[in-house]
């Protein structure tokens, strides 16, 4: 395949596809006129486009027409609910939301990827399923995806997605065998004590008092800090007790997350915090109830997958890119592609962006958040050369 020598054509593109696309940024299942943009774009080329897939999903298929395997590409379409305070000249122009976690990119990636496809069809073989996914950011577009039949009307045998990701660098890539991202449960906790005024708090239960102890006991047990990755992670955000400055409440209810990947870890997890808060209530005279709610499962990438991915992305030269395939890495967030990963072998590849602004490289979902637009390039390059070795049938490495 010819990519490393037509980079050029490819970045151009990509990058007014980007641009284009991080004006109009739109919140979960509300990807209206995002979801045009790309029906518009894919038809152009001559692609037939399956729309209303999970709501505002959409989905293509290149057929090159030889005999080989069918590989999934998934990219994800929505944007946040946060204002944009980048000033960059293609900056949102839909008040209160902003592309910022680069799924913008994504989509570029993906319509560059589709369009390098239809203009070169003799480069690879077998089928490329191309889904452009809904509601990424709140767990919920993959599902509604494949309960609106995803994958009846093809039969898939491999699948991948890109990340754009600000932690790392230009040429960093995150492709290790097994959990990428961390599966979530949410989390609520109610401890029940004894309320009454606060100025006799000796004749109460003090709710309050017990849920800082419980809330300090889960920090000293699970810190959050490197061994999050072994023994999972637990970090509460919501405080809920009395409504007035004079009362101690009978109740308090607190929530939060846990990040776990795999299932011995999400039940030990689960036992660990229960037993904590448990413990802690009694000893005070209160009593607790806990609640746990699976979110999202952890993203597990094949291991025959990330290696052919490893291996194509050692073997890439674009734009004299230093790349670094970095095999360990691992993350405490959360993304849905773990729900197809859950139906087909397959894995997602994280590319580093990371773009300072200010002097600050700002996180995925900052106000301030922006790519560094090269790892686009990088990102559809990977993609390419990778579908072209999944989709041959006599590849060395399957
Ligand atoms: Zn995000
Ligand atoms: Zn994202």
């Amino acid at each position: 395949m010819s990519v490393i020598n037509n980079t050029q054509g490819i970045t151009d593109y990509c990058y007014k596809m980007r641009r284009e696309l991080h004006k109009i940024p739109e919140f979960a299942f509300k990807e209206i006129h995002t979801s045009d943009f790309v029906a518009e774009e894919l038809q152009s080329m001559g692609y037939k486009v399956r729309r209303s897939v999970g709501v505002t999903g959409l989905t293509t298929v290149f057929d090159s027409g030889i005999p080989g395997n069918t590989v999934l590409l998934r990219f994800d379409m929505d944007g946040l609910p946060i204002p944009e305070e980048t000033g960059l000249s293609f900056v949102s122009q839909n008040k209160g939301a902003m592309h910022a976690c680069g799924h913008d990119g994504h989509m570029a990636i993906g319509l560059s990827v589709a369009r390098y496809l239809a203009q070169n069809p003799d480069e690879i073989t077998g089928k490329v399923y191309f889904v452009f996914q809904p509601a990424e950011e709140i767990g919920q577009g993959a599902k509604a995806m494949i309960a609106d039949g995803l994958f009846d009307a093809i039969s898939v045998d491999y699948a991948l997605a890109v990340h754009l990701w600000a932690e790392q660098a230009y040429g960093w890539l995150g492709i290790p065998d097994g959990p990428l991202m961390a599966g979530s449960s949410d989390i609520q906790i109610e401890i029940f004590g004894k309320g009454g005024h606060a100025a006799k708090p000796d004749l109460t239960i003090d709710p309050l008092y017990i849920a800082a102890k419980v809330i300090n006991a889960l920090k000293d047990v699970y810190p959050g800090d490197d061994t999050a990755y072994q023994t999972g992670l637990v970090t509460l955000t919501q405080l809920e007790a009395s409504d007035r400055r004079n009362i101690i409440a009978d109740k308090v209810t607190m929530a939060g997350t846990a990040r776990w990947f795999d299932d011995d870890m999400r039940k030990t997890l689960h036992n660990g915090i229960t037993e904590i808060v448990n413990l802690i209530s009694r000893q005070f005279g209160a009593h607790a109830n806990l609640t746990f709610k699976e979110s999202t499962v952890p993203v597990v990438n094949d291991k025959k997958v990330a290696m052919v991915c490893r291996q194509t992305a050692k073997e890439l030269r674009v734009d004299k890119a230093n790349v670094i395939v970095d095999d360990k890495y691992r993350t405490n967030l959360s993304e849905d592609f773990a729900y197809i990963l859950n139906q087909v072998p397959g894995a997602m590849l994280l590319v580093g962006a990371r773009k300072e602004f200010d002097g600050t490289a700002y996180p995925h979902h900052h106000p301030k958040f922006d790519i560094d637009e090269r790892a686009m390039t990088l990102a559809v390059a990977i993609l390419l050369e990778t579908v072209k070795n999944l989709t041959a049938h006599e590849n060395e490495w399957l």
